[in-house]
């Protein structure tokens, strides 16, 4: 077989993975026609591809290389600790360095008494302990019955099966008989789409008691807890009302229900603070995170329990684990990582300095003329394109064929945002700068101005 490298022409590496790479949320057959785009580098904010063009990316990758890219450290973090201990499992009374630095150092940082850390390789599969971990939770506690888990439509929790029911997005849950049983939804928070005459305070409320409402229905004994992300990031970076999070937290408190704060987004910087519930004030039992745990540069994810939470579920075998649960490399990695973003005081910066200057560039967005809002916490954001700003109309036939073209011209652009439906996102990577977020507004602008002519 033929060597394969970076060296070959684009289109002879487009071919061989559009013939044997399966892509994920990907139409394969469109593969082949269009070609993937190669990328071969990245540095700080920019990746490179094939043709040898730079990249803004506005995504971070899919939200989580917080730290930027090419960071040095990391890599010698990783070799060093595959030459002294690649791999050894956590499970029957053994353990190792990595692991315990790094769960040490995630007791410190996560808020309140979320002291204790159970690995994952990913988000999904942290969501997957999740659902089995408040189940036994209530077993343990001789209530077995209470083991539905309450979420929220277009959340996104992973595309595992658990995750992928927890989650409540309609096209994961039209393929392969998802939902499974036991998982039940309510409506997002989403004013600008849903809220109609109501004022945004209204609307968080009338949201917000849709949990006491599905509670009431199915009887609290039989309510296990209540997933959702801070600001539901893959449904379009929708951000609540002030309203809705002090109610639904007086709802998972007075009902006796754990609330999981799907933090793996949100978590490690991306609100200004190290974990969303501190930005909007949460007050989780158990903490998913991922992404921005390791930048991305490795594969992890995990659990952080509340010592109530993790009291119970040691007070017996907890069947459950991943061969890669606290892989050493991953949790050198993630270690490093956490050192970064403390030392370098990157969270501060989202928080008072970098984070403002791109929410001030991000809201002059709502003046074009497709733009409907743009709104932005910390540094994620969206922005709704609309053919009626007054009316925050959604574009009639066909939901997202703007985003797409809109997502397709800021790509021409060298520009990575992302589209949800006809929502624009962005989620840079926490580093980025001053002049790197003028260039970012620039191109968006332009892309959509692009995408404006393309419609009509
Ligand atoms: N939870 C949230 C909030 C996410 O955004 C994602 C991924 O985008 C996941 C869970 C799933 O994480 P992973 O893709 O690592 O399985």
């Amino acid at each position: 077989m033929q060597q394969i490298t970076n060296h070959l022409p684009t289109a002879e590496l487009q071919a061989l993975d559009a013939a044997h790479h399966m892509h994920p949320f990907s139409t394969q057959s469109d593969l082949a026609k269009v070609g993937a785009r190669v990328i071969t580098s990245a540095s700080g904010v920019r990746l490179k591809d094939s043709e040898g063009q730079e990249i803004l990316d506005a995504m971070a990758g899919l939200w989580c290389v917080n730290i930027g890219y090419g960071r040095e450290e990391l890599a010698q973090v990783a070799a060093r600790q595959i030459r002294e201990l690649p791999y050894y499992n956590t499970f029957f009374q053994t353990t190792h360095v990595p692991a315990i630095a790094l769960s040490a150092k995630l007791a410190e940082l996560a808020p309140g008494d979320l002291n204790h850390v159970f690995y994952a390789g990913s988000g999904s599969e942290a969501n997957d302990t999740n659902l089995r971990m408040v189940r036994t939770y209530w077993e343990q506690m001789g209530k077995p019955e209470k083991s539905i888990v309450i979420s929220r439509w277009n959340a996104y929790h992973g595309s595992s099966v658990g995750s992928g029911s927890l989650g409540g997005m309609k096209g994961i849950h039209s393929q392969g008989g998802l939902p499974i049983p036991g998982i039940e939804h309510i409506d997002q928070p989403h004013w600008w789409a849903e809220g109609g005459d109501l004022s945004p305070e209204e609307f968080g409320l009338e949201r917000a008691r849709q949990l006491e409402a599905k509670i009431d229905e199915l009887g609290e004994d039989r309510v296990a807890a209540f997933i959702a992300e801070p600001v539901q990031g893959a449904g379009g970076v929708i951000i609540a009302p002030d309203t809705y999070w002090p109610e639904v937290m007086r709802i998972c408190r007075e009902r006796d229900i754990l609330f999981i704060a799907d933090e793996v987004i949100c978590g490690f910087g991306r609100t200004g603070n190290w974990f969303g519930s501190q930005t909007l004030n949460l007050t989780p039992d158990i903490m998913t995170v991922a992404k921005g745990l390791s930048s991305g540069y490795v594969p992890i994810g995990g659990s952080i329990v509340s010592d109530k939470v993790a009291e119970v579920i040691g007070a017996t075998e907890f069947n459950h684990g991943y061969t890669y649960s606290g892989h050493p490399v991953a949790c050198a990695v993630a270690l490093e990582n956490l050192r970064i973003l403390e030392e370098e005081k990157i969270v501060e910066k989202v928080r008072e300095d970098t984070g403002p200057y791109l929410q001030e560039k991000f809201a002059t967005l709502a003046d074009h003329p497709m733009v409907g809002e743009a709104k932005m916490i910390g540094m994620m954001g969206s922005i709704a394109l609309t053919p009626d700003k007054s009316a925050r109309a959604p574009f009639a036939a066909d939901a997202g064929t703007v985003g797409y073209m809109t997502r397709e011209r800021c790509f021409a652009n060298n520009l990575i945002m992302r589209h949800v439906y006809d929502r624009m996102i962005v989620s840079p990577p926490l580093v980025i700068s001053k002049p790197d977020i003028d260039l970012l507004i620039e191109r968006a602008w332009q892309s959509l101005d692009e995408g404006m002519k393309a419609v009509k």
